[in-house]
């Protein structure tokens, strides 16, 4: 018999240890500030130029691009480099999972990705490096080179709908799994908390890693509340090594 397909949806608590905070959570940053949450709505940020200043400047300001992979990043990157199947689905757009090593083609980003940017128009897109280099060098709300169309982060925001594509993918590696473990998710965000759902009515065996109570733990086959940077690296190595 093969190694199990294992599928891990991974949410804010897997980048907390990499000095990145919740944002987008029904408890995050942006939620609890409404002036915040403006600069990451759709409809707000399409609507007003000035909204787009500040959004650029706030990415210019923020250290998130730069930061490092955690022992949990390391952790699902070194089952896959040990021949277990494995797919991400992540709620982050921080990338990190790539950036300790995991294939890109292995990842699932359903929010995208903050390393990016699209234009609203013609849809081509670049890198988020390379807009910030723009912002640095004196323009305020650069438009897309290609059409002169409003450019915005390749994040989903709040108001946008996921990329289909990416969201048939995710149901579809949650289907087929055999293991899905959710980690630092609170699972109360629609449609990627119900992949948890999808993948126990299908017959994977669920475990859900958070700090906090989730919607789904009933359903669980295992429920871990140990801290995710040690917790998970355990938890993955034995999933490697057949003790699960
Ligand atoms: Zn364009």
């Amino acid at each position: 018999m093969g190694k199990p397909l294992v599928a891990i949806l991974s949410g804010a608590g897997v980048s907390t240890d990499s000095g990145i905070p919740d944002y987008r959570g029904p408890n995050g940053l942006w939620r609890r500030d409404p002036d915040a949450e403006k600069l990451v709505t759709y409809e707000y940020y399409m609507g007003d130029p000035e909204i787009r200043r500040r959004s650029w400047r706030m990415r210019r300001e923020s250290g998130a691009l730069r930061a490092r992979p955690n022992a949990a990043h390391r952790a699902v990157a070194e089952l896959e480099a040990a021949g277990v199947p494995v797919r991400v689905i992540t709620q982050n757009v921080d990338g990190l999972h790539q950036r300790a090593g995991l294939p890109d083609r292995k990842v699932l980003e359903l929010h995208g990705t903050a390393h990016g940017v699209v234009c609203t128009r013609c849809h081509v897109r670049g890198s988020m490096e390379e807009a910030l280099a723009r912002i640095e060098a004196g323009e305020e709300d650069p438009p897309c080179r290609e059409c002169g169309g409003v450019l915005k982060p390749a994040t989903v925001m709040f108001g946008e709908r996921l990329d289909p594509v990416v969201l048939g993918d995710a149901v579809a590696v949650s289907k087929a799994c055999e293991v899905f473990v959710a980690v630092g998710t609170s699972l109360q965000v629609q449609p990627a908390a119900g992949l948890a759902g999808v993948a126990a009515d299908h017959g994977a065996r669920l475990i859900i890693v958070n700090a906090e109570p989730t919607p789904y733990d009933e359903l669980a086959d295992e429920v871990v509340r140990e801290p995710i940077g040690t917790a998970l690296p355990r938890l993955l190595r034995d999933l490697r090594e057949g003790a699960v």
